[in-house]
């Protein structure tokens, strides 16, 4: 059993107009086998949230406190979060030209774990996950993303999230840019981690459509860098039904 705490998160982003608070003072618990959604409007700061927990150099934390089992995940690099046991499904997946699929599986496996496993166990291990995702076998040999169609970048991160066995999965947008079957297929690898290992849940998304393949035990509003309300999965219909409009500020709208 394991806990990932977020306690009064901010962080900020330098740009060109200097530098921009984006998370205003988050608070979360995940226990583990809890999948919590996380939704939001465009531009609220979700995927920020997500680079700030995974440890991405170009947010700035600038106050609060992340524990994973009471241990300080911000004083870790990004690779020492991952051996903590968090895992990020990124929003837009990083093409790596020249470097395989299985060998850059292969090699985050070892580093996670801390032990190479045997090749044979290593080659039946990728081409069963990569069957249970309906992958081609000949993606094993691809560079990482390197040419992938969208949906085919989110299905290699959740290829990702079965054979490294995090504690807990951050999956932005994992949804976004799936059609019916393919979200079918993706929501069914996460439901078969979550079953496998307890693995906690905080799923960003802006549409309810993936929750009903993936239940939410708590659902979030994420707005202008902070939670702003919190409940159980009749608060994602309701969203549905209300849009995001009443979180925005006055006179905003969020145009499709
Ligand atoms: P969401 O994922 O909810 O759509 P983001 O976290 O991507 O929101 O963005 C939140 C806000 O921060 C947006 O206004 C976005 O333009 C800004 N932002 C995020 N990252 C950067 C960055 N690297 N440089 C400049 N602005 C950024
Ligand atoms: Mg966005
Ligand atoms: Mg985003």
């Amino acid at each position: 059993m394991s806990t990932l705490q977020i306690i009064d998160l901010r962080a900020s982003v330098e740009t060109k107009e200097g530098r921009k608070q984006i998370l205003n003072g988050v608070n979360l618990t995940i226990e583990s086998g809890q999948t919590h959604a996380i939704m939001g409007p465009n531009g609220s700061g979700k995927s920020t949230l997500a680079y700030t927990l995974a440890g991405h150099p170009k947010y700035q934390v600038d106050g609060g406190q992340v524990l994973i089992d009471g241990e300080n995940l911000l004083e870790m690099t990004a690779d020492e979060r991952a051996k903590a046991g968090l895992f990020l499904a990124m929003q837009y997946p990083v093409e790596v030209p020249g470097v395989s699929m299985t060998n850059f599986l292969r090699t985050a496996v070892t580093a996670v774990q801390g032990e190479a496993p045997s090749i044979r166990t290593w080659t039946k291990e990728l081409s069963e996950a990569m069957k249970r995702l309906r992958m081609d076998p000949k993606f094993a040999q691809r560079s990482v993303n390197d040419g992938f169609s969208g949906g085919e970048k989110k299905r290699a991160e959740v290829l990702q999230l079965e054979l490294l066995k995090p504690k807990f999965a951050i999956l932005d947008e994992t949804d976004s840019g799936l059609d019916v079957d393919a979200l079918r297929i993706v929501s069914e690898g996460v439901n078969r981690a979550k079953e496998n290992t307890g693995l906690g849940i905080m799923m960003v998304t802006h549409y309810t459509r993936i929750l009903k393949y993936i239940k939410p035990d708590v659902v979030h509003v994420f707005a202008h860098g902070q939670v702003v309300e919190t409940g159980g999965p009749d608060l994602a219909d309701r969203l549905e039904e209300e849009g995001y409009d009443k979180y925005l500020p006055e006179g905003a709208s969020e145009s499709a």
